[in-house]
């Protein structure tokens, strides 16, 4: 029986040769103790998504900013959810992350998609990722490495929740 929980990781960059950012992420992510990377969707290029808080000087902003790359990794995980989130955001500060404002350019961004099954809704931490159903730059590369998990609060496979989605976002494959 193998060891840990799968867990998904929802991978994005937009500076600095984001493709190669997401190839070191990936790389960095398969050398924590404690994971072990089992599969990494391919690739996309995808519009960027302005976040509904945003003001209108921020959206302008936002509006210009380079498209992104996106991708998902599967990993199994011997680490807690809160462990495995100290790693992607000491992966993020370690290739040199600087948080601006939301939804605004990343050299890197690792986001803890799923984690088994599992439910969790704490101070800084909640898996599912809250925004993932409703994101086709998340859906489209997850569906293509595990298309028939489930979402575990809405009872939906990740299939299901991409056919119904209404983003007319650009999301296509390198
Ligand atoms: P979004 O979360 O909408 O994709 P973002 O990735 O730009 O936006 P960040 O600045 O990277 O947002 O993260 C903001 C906070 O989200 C982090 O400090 C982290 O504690 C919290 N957070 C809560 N749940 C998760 C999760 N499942 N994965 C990653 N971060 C999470
Ligand atoms: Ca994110
Ligand atoms: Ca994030």
């Amino acid at each position: 029986m193998l060891k840990g929980t799968l867990a998904y990781i929802g991978i994005g960059a937009n500076l600095d040769d984001p493709p190669a950012q997401c190839r070191q992420a990936v790389e960095r992510l398969s050398g924590v103790s404690g994971i072990t990377l089992e599969r990494v969707s391919s690739f996309y290029r995808t519009e960027p998504v302005i976040p509904e808080s945003a003001g209108r000087k921020q959206r302008g902003e936002l509006e210009k900013q380079n498209w992104f790359v996106n991708a998902a990794a599967e990993i199994r995980t011997v680490l807690s959810p809160r462990d495995l989130l100290k790693e992607l955001q000491h992966i993020e500060n370690s290739m040199g992350r600087i948080r601006t404002i939301a939804g605004g350019p990343r050299i890197i961004d690792l986001d803890l998609l799923l984690y088994g099954q599992e439910i969790y809704e704490e101070e800084g931490l909640t898996v599912p990722h809250p925004e993932m159903h409703r994101r086709l730059f998340v859906l489209e590369p997850l569906c293509e490495i595990a298309s028939y998990l489930i979402h575990p609060v809405f009872g939906v496979s990740m299939r299901g929740l991409k056919d119904r989605l209404d983003d007319n976002k650009t999301v296509e494959r390198i």
